[in-house]
């Protein structure tokens, strides 16, 4: 970092009163006390102190915007906090504070345990703990939660359950689970078959009637009925058939759901298609896994997400846009689609330049599924097997362990010279009040001062010293260890069908990311890059054997390990 440059820090501080997944963090008066601590230990220039008591777990937090707006208008160019999960716990305000990086407006982040940079390597870091704080606080919720809301949270919908499912009566309210109706749901789930598959909602309410005998749930009043036609359209529009629900309705918080599904989500949004202006659900694609990451390698704009839905026609075969909602008939031939026998339903995601910056510009526009596809293989560069996973986080534990000979004898060093001190304090006390000092001729008041004083501040750096060590060993351990399971699971993770953890993976790959002529541009921490060569040169650590194999690969790694250069051993990388 360039020397010349002066440091402006704000101080932020915060700590959420409601969320009680933030009990671990420093109340805001501590956070306040330990900002001016770092102040004063390292002479630091805070121009401002802000205090905010919201939770970081949805962005739009007022004094958090404020404070990146003075940023970005240059009145300051560092944060201080106390701990780096106090700035941003989701990815929106995670990423804005990296982007302030990238452009040069924010050049470092301190903490009490540490000091991050605007590199690639410290970004990466940041990436990882904004990610990851949110990943474990997903996991805590799970725990700490319950009530309704945290009900919700773990996936079970509060309420009355649609047809097809049952509620649990027999746990506390809070805790109840959906089960699936295993008498009805069978139907139900050949009801969306059959409708996607071209039967009308209207056949479909005499099959379930006269062909399949289907009565409703039997409750005190109602049930035991046969399905109305109107049933049958509340059926197929309820996206919670598709494993999602919003809580509470209308609100917009929309949960994966841990019940069965009775349908996947792509056959239900083509079945929502179909329904045009009878289906109530409006599909949600505010959760494109890759919106707004990338900026434009021709202009700088921003990389949007745009989708297209079509349908070609099974009577005259016209392919028409059926994007906008209630768009349910062909243009050719003014067929319903509802009532065409087979249509045929497209659908597309494609990310392309937002042409903020020049309305013109002639970037292309890249199809997910390529752009999916070059994620992959850049991860299946860096892929490694849980069992060299596991063998490099035991040797970096070991190196580890080695170290700690060395940094508990110094930790012992500083032991000593803190019992000294505090006996020499004592020392001059005994001096200054003994009675052959009652005249003051041993040791003068002003001696005696200027004495006591200097053994204070001495004692009070001591014991700022073994305030931070401990912390230092641990955070170091766990960056690794997180690095570690970061890649190794990451390209197995990604393949799943989850929005937020392929953007999760996305990030963690690389920063600046730019998308010019289909390909997307990387500025790769070290540590991707050192991964990358580690496996050109030992392609073993990406094996996946059988477990009577693992000692002998064991050795192998040894062995090859020896004449790799790296990332365990190089006191730069992260790794160590
Ligand atoms: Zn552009
Ligand atoms: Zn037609």
């Amino acid at each position: 970092m360039d020397e010349q440059i002066e440091l402006k820090y704000i101080g932020y501080a915060r700590k959420s009163s409601e969320d009680n997944r933030e009990q671990q963090a420093a109340s805001l008066p501590d956070q306040v006390i330990a900002l001016e601590d770092l102040r004063k230990r390292h002479n630091l220039k805070i121009v401002d102190v802000l205090q905010e008591s919201k939770s970081a777990h949805k962005p739009g937090r007022e004094i958090f915007n404020s404070m990146l707006d003075r940023i970005e208008k240059g009145e300051a160019n560092a944060i201080a906090s106390w701990h780096v999960n106090r700035l941003a716990r989701n990815m929106v305000d995670g990423g804005r504070v990296i982007q302030l990086m990238d452009e040069g407006k924010l050049l470092e982040i301190k903490t009490p345990s540490r000091t991050l940079h605007n590199t690639p390597d410290d970004k990466f870091m940041l990436v990882l703990e904004f990610g990851m704080s949110k990943k474990d606080s997903d996991d805590k919720s799970i725990v700490v939660v319950r009530g309704l809301g945290g009900k919700a949270r773990d996936g079970w919908r509060p309420g009355v359950a649609p047809q097809g499912y049952l509620n649990d009566k027999g746990t506390e309210s809070g805790l109840r689970k959906i089960y699936t109706d295993k008498e009805r749901m069978p139907y139900v789930k050949k009801i969306f078959e059959l409708f996607h598959g071209g039967t009308s909602a209207v056949e479909l309410h005499r099959i379930t009637d006269k062909d399949w005998h289907f009565k409703t749930r039997q409750h005190k009043r109602s049930g035991g009925k046969p399905l109305s036609l109107s049933m049958i359209y509340s059926i197929l529009n309820n996206p919670f058939y598709c494993g999602r629900f919003e809580y509470p309705l209308g609100s917009g918080q929309w949960y994966d759901g841990s019940h069965e599904k009775a349908v996947s989500e792509e056959v239900f949004n083509e079945i929502q298609m179909k329904l045009g202006g009878k289906s109530q659900y409006k599909l949600k694609h505010n959760d494109f896994a890759f919106n707004a990451l990338m900026r434009c390698g021709l202009c700088d704009s921003g990389i949007v997400a745009e989708q297209k839905w079509q349908c070609i026609c099974s009577s005259c075969k016209t392919k028409f846009s059926i994007t906008q909602k209630n768009k349910d008939t062909c243009t050719g031939c003014g067929t319903l689609i509802e009532n065409m026998k087979t249509p045929k339903i497209l659908h597309y995601i494609y990310y392309r330049c937002g042409r903020k910056k020049n309305p013109n510009c002639k970037q292309k526009a890249v199809r997910v599924e390529a752009l999916e596809k070059l994620i992959d293989e850049k991860l299946s560069k860096v892929d490694i097997s849980p069992l060299f996973m596991d063998w490099a986080i035991r040797q970096i534990h070991k190196m580890n362990e080695e170290n700690k000979n060395f940094e508990e004898d110094t930790f012992e060093g500083i032991k000593r010279a803190h019992n000294d001190c505090r006996i020499k304090l004592n020392n001059l006390l005994q001096l200054k009040i003994s009675p052959s000092n009652a005249d003051g001729s041993m040791l003068s008041d002003e001696q005696y001062k200027a004495q006591k004083g200097a053994l204070e501040s001495e004692l009070k750096g001591i014991e700022k010293q073994l305030g931070n060590f401990d912390e230092q060993m641990l955070q170091s351990n766990n960056d690794t260890a997180r690095l570690f399971t970061f890649v190794a699971r990451a390209k197995a993770r990604f393949a799943l069908p989850d929005t937020k953890v392929k953007r999760d993976i996305f990030m963690g790959l690389g920063l600046h990311l730019t998308l010019a002529d289909g390909i997307v541009g990387y500025d790769s921490p070290k540590y991707i890059k050192t991964l990358e060569v580690m496996r050109k040169e030992a392609p073993i650590i990406a094996e996946r054997v059988a477990p009577e194999k693992e000692v002998e690969l064991r050795a192998q790694f040894e062995e090859k390990y020896a004449s790799i250069p790296t990332v365990l051993r190089s006191k730069e990388s992260h790794l160590v």
